[in-house]
């Protein structure tokens, strides 16, 4: 009998990768701060004849310290693994956890390869492939490429609308490259907003809608879980003003200062935490005073009553959540920047991979619909 196992491959997490026994393996993660330090991502890969059955025991990232809280909420949280055959992504609760540790049983069917991960990858390369070719026969969505990351991969920009437009909104997620719930949920609004609904016909007539669905490519190819390809949060460290700008906030701000949005929608994402540190799914945005030096308060606050309808965020916070202060709304920053030059309204949201890729897409189309209601 004879299986391989590696994540050797694209959005592959797994730094070392031992033999244990027969059929029996280690993975050690590569993780970046301990609340991140969950994403894997690997493959096994059965040329056998027959199926075969074998143990994997992930083992977070060795070289971070961890808390007794992040022990804790890691023992105490039971989300879905998801795996991949013949690409259906399928979940699966049957494993278990221990400290810092995970132990997952497998059955790979004969002559069949198995990814097996935390968070259901939206692959950079077939995803801005399938883009690509299809917006060139598509006359609704147009393709850009505006910039490149610090590796040289293209920033995929997909804008929709009306060209005689004025106002655009801008979507962008993968800052964090493996937060592929949000990932998914920019590819529920492309798909949603190219189709024939009327509701998708009404916004393509009176706004454009600029996505970017990979604003880190390096760190999604690389299954990083925070940064870029140079080791910066380009989240947080998303100030265009900065000296020293990673090339990734370069061409997202050429791009806004061309066409400035009065929204921004940033995407991210968990994996499903049901009872660990951070069961979160919802909306966050910079505080209302934040919004209130601007003249925006009254439509922020339309905006949260019109989201809440749409998607229900589900928080622990059960309302829609005010970046603190070490968020990223501090001053010089990117929101502010927007807020002040612009009048654009910010907001983040972050579905959970609990409920599968499809539901990441369905919540991203209710997030665009809920945000664009009160400028309707
Ligand atoms: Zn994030």
């Amino acid at each position: 009998m004879m299986i391989k196992i590696t994540s050797d491959f694209e959005s592959g997490n797994g730094k070392n990768i031992k033999k244990i026994g027969e059929n029996y393996f280690q993975l050690e993660t590569v993780g970046e701060g301990s609340s991140y330090a969950g994403y894997f991502c690997f493959k096994v890969i059965n040329k056998d004849r027959q199926d075969i059955n074998c143990r994997v025991d992930v083992i977070l990232d060795r070289d971070i310290e961890y808390t007794e809280f992040d022990r804790q909420g890691f023992l105490n949280s039971q989300p879905p693994l998801w795996f991949n055959i013949d690409g259906v992504w399928q979940k699966t609760f049957d494993y278990q956890r221990g400290d810092l540790i995970l132990h997952i049983n497998l059955t790979i069917p004969a002559e069949k390869t198995v990814l097996i991960t935390s968070m259901a990858p939206l692959f950079y390369s077939e995803f801005t492939k399938e883009l690509k070719e299809h917006l060139s026969k598509n006359i609704i969505g147009r393709y850009y490429e505006i910039g490149n990351s610090f590796e040289g991969r293209p920033i995929v920009l997909v804008s929709i609308g009306n060209l005689e437009a004025q106002r655009h909104i801008l979507v962008i997620s993968g800052l964090h490259g493996i937060e592929f719930p949000g990932i998914w949920a920019a590819k529920g609004i492309i798909d949603f907003l190219l189709s024939e609904s009327s509701e998708a016909k009404e916004i393509r007539e009176r706004f454009i809608v600029d996505i970017i669905p990979y604003g880190n490519p390096d760190g999604t190819v690389k299954g990083r879980p925070r940064t870029n390809a140079q080791g910066i949060d380009i989240h947080r460290e998303a100030n265009p003003l900065k000296e020293h700008v990673a090339p990734e906030v370069r061409a997202i701000w050429n791009w806004i200062e061309k066409y400035p949005p009065f929204l921004y929608i940033n995407l991210h994402g968990w994996s499903a935490c049901e009872k660990g540190t951070e069961p979160f799914e919802g909306a966050l945005r910079p505080g209302i005073h934040f919004y209130r030096k601007w003249g925006l308060e009254n439509k922020v606050k339309e905006c949260d009553m019109s989201l809440t309808e749409y998607a229900n965020p589900i928080s622990r916070y059960d309302k829609i959540v005010e970046f603190g202060i070490s968020y990223g709304a501090e001053p010089d920053n990117l929101l502010e920047l927007l807020a002040q030059r612009y009048g654009t309204i910010s907001y983040c949201y972050e579905p959970n991979m609990r409920t599968g890729p499809l539901s990441c897409q369905e919540k991203g189309i209710k997030v665009l619909k809920g945000l664009l209601k009160p400028f309707l």
